[in-house]
């Protein structure tokens, strides 16, 4: 088929898009998901939720635990889509309509595999136990230098669903497209690997993070994380966290291009040094990229640049400023440079798109809080989610916070199954040492582990609504205040709590 730029939209003879991503017609439906036409419609992007859908989508009904799509059929009729995508509809319907058999969640991921087949423009997908959401977003940044749109998934979209429905947002203008994938039991990464296909493939990191599906410690995460490599093609780009063994021990596929990036030497993405700067408020890199040349054509390009005297090697340095908290940012954007420098960005120009990253939602944004006429209270508000690298590095951000008191407001972490309280009782004795100021925490599990550190400056509370109430107790103005938990503990309330009392 002819491809137009970006996705091949020759399926409907025009390659308009709208806002909504690639437009199909029954038919194209029809084809990509084996289904049956059996009312035409008009064409339009797919749409699953009716709440967000616009007039002229196609609304697919996805059926699970909680909801069955196709009770929303008459409400996506209602707002004049152009025909669903389902297993039945009722009786006397007048749009169009693609029956399938089965999980429509399997349609769902045919028509973003049909799309991801047709993409010209290289694909990135990215996993790890922490940062990929960040690293997705300095990624994307980081190819600001290709010149053209660089599509990247809403929000927190790693899932099955989410990983489709980004896909499919794809329009003609992309020229990349940068994917997170993210699971919390074992497969779920290999499947969506398999959707997405990704050219460049990045593992982050391995940590504790859903540790109740993985009773067999990190090595379980880490084989579970490492099916990212494992249906990679000869040739795609298979980088790794250098620093991180569990992550450098996962099996590689024959004829990947394996790239590392980390501060050890030998990284061929190196970082060489990062620090806070700005009283903590922002960081300060140095990246080395290290190219390997083979000096004659027949000579092969070794591992070990010392001792192979047929290779040159290149080394470029950058020094940039991120004007956003927290150190653990360095390693984003070392792996968002590694991936960009071989795509063929020049490290330069990745340097100016990093130094424009601003903190993603919830995850360490920083506020003053309070009258500005006023000394104010400083909010650190990483209410995003939690897990122990995750608090540690936060900790080690509070740390470098230049202020009166320094006060850790911290909500338990979910889904670490035996080593929950262990990884409590561990992020508390971090506070202890860090000498903090004053300790919150509030949950069940936090609860349970201050109870082995009587005598400590550590408070605790069952829920965030047993808090709210005091917090005007503990918090004065001049005081710097980490507000971290696992999403389930939404403890942005007490950021708004804050803000209410300050
Ligand atoms: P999720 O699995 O919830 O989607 P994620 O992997 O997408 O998480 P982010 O949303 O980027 O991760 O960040 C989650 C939390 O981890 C934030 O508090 C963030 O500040 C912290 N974080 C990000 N990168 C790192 C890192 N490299 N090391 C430690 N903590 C990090
Ligand atoms: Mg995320």
């Amino acid at each position: 088929p002819a491809l137009t730029h970006g996705v091949d939209f020759s399926v409907l003879g025009s390659w308009a898009d709208d806002e909504g991503g690639v437009m199909w017609d029954a038919h194209a439906i029809a084809h990509a998901v084996h289904g049956k036409v059996l009312a035409e419609g008009g064409a339009g992007s797919i749409c699953t939720d009716t709440r967000t859908m616009r007039a002229g989508q196609w609304f697919l009904a996805l059926t699970g635990h909680n909801f069955d799509g196709h009770s929303f059929l008459y409400q996506a009729c209602e707002k004049q889509c152009a025909g669903v995508v389902a297993n039945w509809v009722p009786h006397g319907w007048s749009r169009g309509f693609v029956q399938v058999e089965g999980d429509t969640l399997d349609a769902l991921q045919a028509l973003a595999s049909d799309v991801r087949a047709r993409f010209w423009g290289p694909v990135v997908g990215l996993t790890g136990s922490v940062g990929k959401t960040t690293a997705r977003a300095m990624t994307t940044l980081a190819l600001q230098g290709l010149n053209g749109h660089v599509h990247q998934a809403p929000g927190n979209f790693n899932n099955d669903i989410g990983v489709a429905l980004t896909l499919l947002r794809l329009n003609s203008r992309s020229v990349a497209c940068v994917l997170e994938l993210g699971m919390n039991h074992a497969g779920e990464i290999l499947e969506l690997a398999n959707t997405a296909k990704p050219d460049v493939r990045v593992l982050l990191n391995v940590g504790p993070a859903h540790m109740e599906n993985f009773p067999g410690g990190l090595e379980e995460v880490a084989a579970a994380k490492g099916e990212i490599f494992r249906n990679a093609r000869p040739g795609d780009l298979c980088i790794v966290n250098a620093d991180d063994p569990l992550a450098m021990a996962v099996p590689l596929p024959a004829g990947v291009r394996v790239v590392r990036f980390g501060r050890k030497e030998g990284s061929d993405m190196r970082l060489v040094a990062a620090k806070t700067i700005n009283r903590g408020f922002g960081i300060s890199v140095i990246l080395e990229h290290v190219a390997r040349y083979a000096r004659y054509a027949n000579s092969l390009v070794s591992d070990d640049p010392v001792r192979n005297p047929n290779e040159t090697v290149t080394r470029t340095r950058v020094e940039f400023e991120i004007p956003s908290p927290g150190l653990h940012l360095a390693i984003n954007a070392c792996a968002a440079a590694a991936v960009a420098t071989n795509l063929g960005v020049p490290l330069e120009s990745v340097a100016r798109s990093l130094s424009m990253f601003q903190p993603i939602d919830m995850r360490c944004q920083v506020e003053a809080v309070g009258p500005a006429s006023h000394v104010q209270i400083l909010v650190i508000n990483d209410c995003y989610n939690a897990n122990p690298m995750s608090v540690e590095a936060s900790l080690q951000l509070l740390q470098s916070v230049k202020s009166n008191r320094r006060i850790a407001l911290l909500g338990d972490m979910f889904e670490l199954g035996e080593i929950s309280l262990s990884s409590h009782k561990g992020i508390l004795q971090l506070c202890v040492d860090f000498k903090l100021d004053l300790v919150i925490v509030v949950g069940t599990c936090f609860s349970e582990a201050a109870e082995f550190f009587k005598g400590r400056d550590i408070i605790a509370f069952r829920n965030t609504s047993s808090l709210t109430n005091h917090l005007a107790r503990f918090i004065s103005p001049g005081d710097s205040v980490l507000v971290k938990g696992s999403r389930g503990m939404r403890m942005e309330v007490l950021v708004e709590a804050i803000k209410s009392c300050a």
